[in-house]
């Protein structure tokens, strides 16, 4: 059976690599970002004659929008969702010599502001089908220094919440989440940003919406909501009452300008179509996808509805009889965008870490570990195995048809050849 197709198939059947035909004929055209509504609410913001976040009103008017979009009491905006994530540790008191447990596959983004603090990233492996921090080892991964979790729902797929919130719980530690990839994604019912004490957000230019560079924290917690404002602000309170400014602990100028919160609040509008159709492509993929034979797709964690920043799935190389790599290159043969390994190597790999390199001088409290023996085999096997397919909300059914006929070709062809 499909010896003949196996032995001389026909050239419509190759894959673009063996002198096929490329699978894509249309455009990959990514969906226009900003339009009218970004600059009327511009207009507005430099019509107002300050662009100081606690004098005009597109900052506070974005952070309403966001409280009430999410059920919460407070929003607090910052500079980037890097400076949102350190005002939220800022905000949780973790202090230097203290532990952070981390994924290791995020972005600096999330690590940044650990080191900075002075305090210590701890790296938790992940599941092997969803990518996202497995409970079992954070849980192992506790020491008496342990004061946080930051839970990452990459690719925009949330972390099993239940268990992280349990063990968070048991251990009294402080759940933050980081949304950056995640805007819209749900799990059993909650929105993600809402079921840690914390949940930050990045709008930067490559996330589901953005204002160029921006950030926004969402909390219940009145306390924690006051000491973000602080941490976003050089811990100086604007009050009208507060006269006199004396710092209690140490923040930078993390605010939000009201050009940035002018264009969030036009693209917030957005955010739920925007989810919606990225989501829509990309299910519509693994369900073309599900009879492949060389590759694993993406599963969400259970009772989650992921928002689709990116799709990653992975290489079975004893299936394909190549590497992952020689894979990806047939896919890019057909007009894919897909590339593989996703960040290259987990975070502990990376100089800053290994050589314990973030100040030229001087000890930074995480020298007392050794990164070069930290391992994390989860991980390491799926960015060795993985290939991120770009998504975008622009994508349509004539990309979606030709994706699904481009991976399956590939597929067919190396599943044939390695027999
Ligand atoms: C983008 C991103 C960040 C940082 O956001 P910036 O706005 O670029 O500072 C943090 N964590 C994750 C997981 C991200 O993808």
């Amino acid at each position: 059976m499909g010896e003949e197709k196996h032995m001389c198939p026909k050239d419509s059947e190759k894959p673009a690599i063996a002198g096929g035909p490329k699978a894509c004929r249309v455009p990959w055209e990514k969906a226009k970002r900003y339009g009218e509504e970004e600059l009327s609410q511009l207009k507005e913001a430099l019509g107002q004659g300050t662009l100081f976040y606690s004098q005009g009103k597109k900052v506070s008017a974005l952070e309403s929008a966001m409280a009430k979009k999410y059920g919460m009491n407070y929003a607090i905006a910052a500079s980037s969702g890097t400076t949102a994530i350190h005002s939220a540790i800022i905000a949780a008191g973790i202090s230097p010599g203290e532990e952070v447990l981390v994924p290791p596959v995020t972005d600096m983004g999330t690590l940044v502001p650990i080191l900075w603090q002075g305090a210590v990233p701890v790296f938790v492996d992940l599941e092997p089908d969803t990518y996202e921090m497995s409970p079992e080892a954070a849980e192992a991964a506790i020491t008496p220094k342990t004061k946080a979790v930051i839970a990452v729902h990459l690719w925009g797929n949330p972390c099993d919440m239940d268990a992280l919130e349990a063990l968070c719980k048991k251990h009294d530690l402080m759940l933050i989440e980081d949304c950056a990839q995640a805007w819209g994604a749900v799990y059993k019912g909650r929105p993600v940003g809402t079921m840690g004490a914390m949940g930050c957000f990045s709008l930067n230019e490559f996330k589901h919406i953005s204002c160029g560079d921006g950030g926004l924290t969402v909390t219940q917690d009145e306390q924690l909501a006051r000491r973000l404002r602080l941490a976003t602000d050089k811990c100086y309170s604007r009050e009208a009452n507060v006269a006199i400014r004396q710092p209690r602990f140490l923040a930078n100028n993390y605010r939000m300008t009201e050009l940035q919160g002018a264009v969030s609040l036009a693209q917030f509008e957005k955010l739920d179509s925007i989810v919606a159709r990225r989501g829509a492509w990309c299910e519509k993929l693994s369900e073309g996808l599900a009879g492949a034979k060389c590759i694993t797709l993406p599963r969400h964690t259970k009772g989650a509805e992921p928002s689709w920043w990116f799709y990653m799935f992975r290489v079975n190389e004893e299936v394909a009889g190549v590497s992952t790599d020689e894979f990806a290159e047939a896919l890019q043969a057909e007009g894919l965008p897909v590339a593989p390994h996703y960040i290259g190597e987990p975070m502990y790999r990376y100089p800053v870490f290994k050589d314990h390199s973030a100040y030229d001088r001087g000890e930074h409290p995480f020298s007392r570990m050794d990164y070069s023996k930290a391992s994390c085999p989860v991980a390491e096997k799926i960015l060795k195995t993985c290939i991120q397919f770009a998504a975008n909300e622009g994508w349509s059914e004539e990309n979606l048809r030709e994706a699904v006929e481009g991976i399956l070709k590939v597929d067919r062809w190396f599943a044939e050849k390695a027999g």
